[in-house]
């Protein structure tokens, strides 16, 4: 007898999981109130044929309790097969007319303190014909003639059956129920296990108890059953190899990712059963990132602090664009016979997306970084202590004077003559050497993008002098306080800012809105570099140091 037909619960309290179903059950024996139909519906190994045959033992049994007591007549007639009230039938393969008008005539046959129960397996497989003769017996059934219609694929059940039968919904058992079960059921046959390995032959069982002890049994004549036997018996792909290549690629190392698949090639793995436990990894990762524990992942211990370890290091968009790229491999693995490279330039692809991005992640660091810097300056150094004016905040004066605490559109706060932006000068000192062309929108880039550059004149110097497209600005689009700190002969781009920047604000003044969008443009710019000036180690600060240096 296999195992599983000799750990088959007769009774429901030893049915593992399915508590739902076992309450429902329960209070139908206490109400006396039995559905002449039930449709017992869910996954394959759940439990419905057990269950079926409890509830029919149950109806019948002389105690008249909510479980079988297994000692009376009817109890043991019903567990040997030997009774006449309880008829089970193979719908896969007693499917047509025929077999239903026998099911109604031995419903003929019943005595009047018995239920007659018809436990009616894979009930999907009926005919048509089949279906229409029981569909007849179901709206007019005889006194105490009850059909338990069991089904893995409810859709096929005919609605005016449905609609005839109380339906009961098994579930998948859960891995943690199952994988208890199993240890409960070593440890009584006195045999020995690696907890991991039993966690994983949980996992196999698909969440199907029969397929769990089945899945189980053929290990049974090891002196213990560990975890590599088990990985290897079943082609579980391990989970260092897994992880190893998920690493690899995070770590932008294609050669030690390929050579994971390589690997698994030489041992004859399947590279589709690889790829799919790849897939499922990523999933895991995907579930534990948006919140979820990684305790409900049933699997082993090592297996969940490397998804711990490795969802540190890694963010969704990344998870994502991996998990797209490796299931489309995925799907066209079967087809193509050189799957091995397949796989590779996949990976080589996922090491190039994730190099190519600056994940989430990494920008946390940073700012993170930044913060950090911040906090830990001395305190003797002063952030802002430049003695003048400065192009920034020339531009954003005119906006606060038409704005005022008006909060802009792309929610940075306005900025008032107290804010300090102390990596930009300001005023552009009298002696400033420039020889060319002067933009302010690139006077302001370069005092806020460019990675501190060692003078003003440097910065200021750099600006093309050929330029072809300068364009005199109208007075009114540079305030008078910048342009009279110009040298003789700038000419200014204005028009140059006008055209290049998007502003959300809306205003009749044509003029007003350029210098809206030079206030907005400098403003979002000052705030991103305050962010990402961190990753060259220089405190935002330093630019107004070295500034403080040449002033003196
Ligand atoms: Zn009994």
């Amino acid at each position: 007898m296999s195992l599983y037909n000799e750990l088959r619960p007769k009774s429901l309290s030893e049915v593992q999981g399915q508590d739902t179903i076992k309450a429902q059950l329960k209070g139908m024996f206490l109400s006396k109130k039995v559905p002449n139909a039930m449709l017992f519906n869910g996954p394959r190994g759940t439990g419905k044929t057990t269950v079926a045959r409890i509830v029919a033992r149950t109806l019948n049994c002389e105690s008249g309790g909510m479980e079988p007591c297994g000692e009376c007549q009817q109890c043991k007639d019903i567990l040997n097969g030997s009774s006449l009230d309880v008829i089970e039938l193979d719908a896969a393969s007693n499917n047509k007319v025929e077999d239903v008008r026998g099911i109604i005539e031995k419903a003929q046959y019943i005595s009047s303190s018995n239920y007659k129960v018809f436990i009616l397996d894979e009930v999907h497989m009926f005919s048509q014909g089949a279906w229409n003769a029981l569909l007849k017996l179901i709206e007019e059934p005889p006194k105490n003639v009850v059909f338990i219609m069991c089904t893995t694929e409810e859709h096929k059940v005919p609605k005016t059956i449905i609609s005839r039968a109380r339906r009961f919904n098994f579930e998948t058992i859960s891995l943690d129920v199952i994988s208890d079960y199993l240890m409960q059921v070593c440890n009584e046959h006195g045999k020995a296990y690696d907890v991991d390995a039993i966690r994983l032959i949980a996992a196999a069982s698909d969440g199907g108890m029969r397929d769990a002890l089945s899945i189980l049994e053929p290990f049974y004549d090891d002196d213990c059953i560990t975890t590599s036997v088990v990985t290897e018996t079943l082609g579980i792909t391990p989970e260092k190899a897994i992880f190893d290549l998920l690493f690899s690629i995070e770590k932008g190392d294609v050669a030690s990712a390929i050579s994971v698949v390589r690997d698994a090639v030489t041992k004859g793995k399947n590279l589709q059963v690889m790829l799919k436990s790849i897939i499922n990894t990523l999933t895991d990762a995907l579930f534990v990132m948006t919140g979820a524990s990684v305790e409900t992942l049933v699997n082993t211990d090592s297996y969940r602090e490397l998804l711990l370890s490795y969802v540190e290091k890694v963010d969704v968009d990344s998870i994502l664009k991996l998990s797209k790229s490796l299931s489309d491999v995925y799907g066209v693995l079967a087809k193509v016979p050189d799957s091995e490279f397949l796989i590779e330039t996949a990976l080589i692809r996922a090491v190039n997306d994730m190099a190519s991005q600056i994940s989430l992640k990494e920008i946390e660091r940073r700012v993170s970084d930044l913060e950090k810097g911040v906090s830990s300056m001395p305190v003797d150094v002063k952030p802002v202590d430049v003695q003048v004016d400065n192009v920034v905040n020339i531009a954003t004066k005119e906006v606060s004077s038409n704005d005022t605490n008006e909060e802009p559109a792309d929610g940075f706060a306005p900025i008032s003559e107290s804010d300090e932006l102390p990596f930009v000068l300001d005023e552009i000192p009298d002696e400033l050497p420039i020889d060319g062309d002067l933009s302010v929108a690139a006077v302001s880039e370069m005092q806020v993008n460019e990675p501190v550059p060692q003078s003003v004149s440097e910065s200021v110097v750099d600006v093309p002098s050929d330029s072809s497209t300068a364009v005199a600005a109208t007075s009114n689009t540079i305030p008078d306080e910048l342009l009279s700190h110009l040298p003789a002969g700038t000419k200014v781009l204005g028009e140059a800012i006008s055209s290049t920047v998007e502003t959300p604000c809306e205003s009749d003044s044509e003029d007003t809105n350029v210098v809206n969008d030079l206030a907005g443009e400098v403003k979002e710019e000052a705030e991103e570099t305050a962010m990402f000036k961190a990753d060259e180690e220089i405190p935002a600060f330093g630019f107004a140091n070295s500034f403080s240096g040449w002033l003196q």
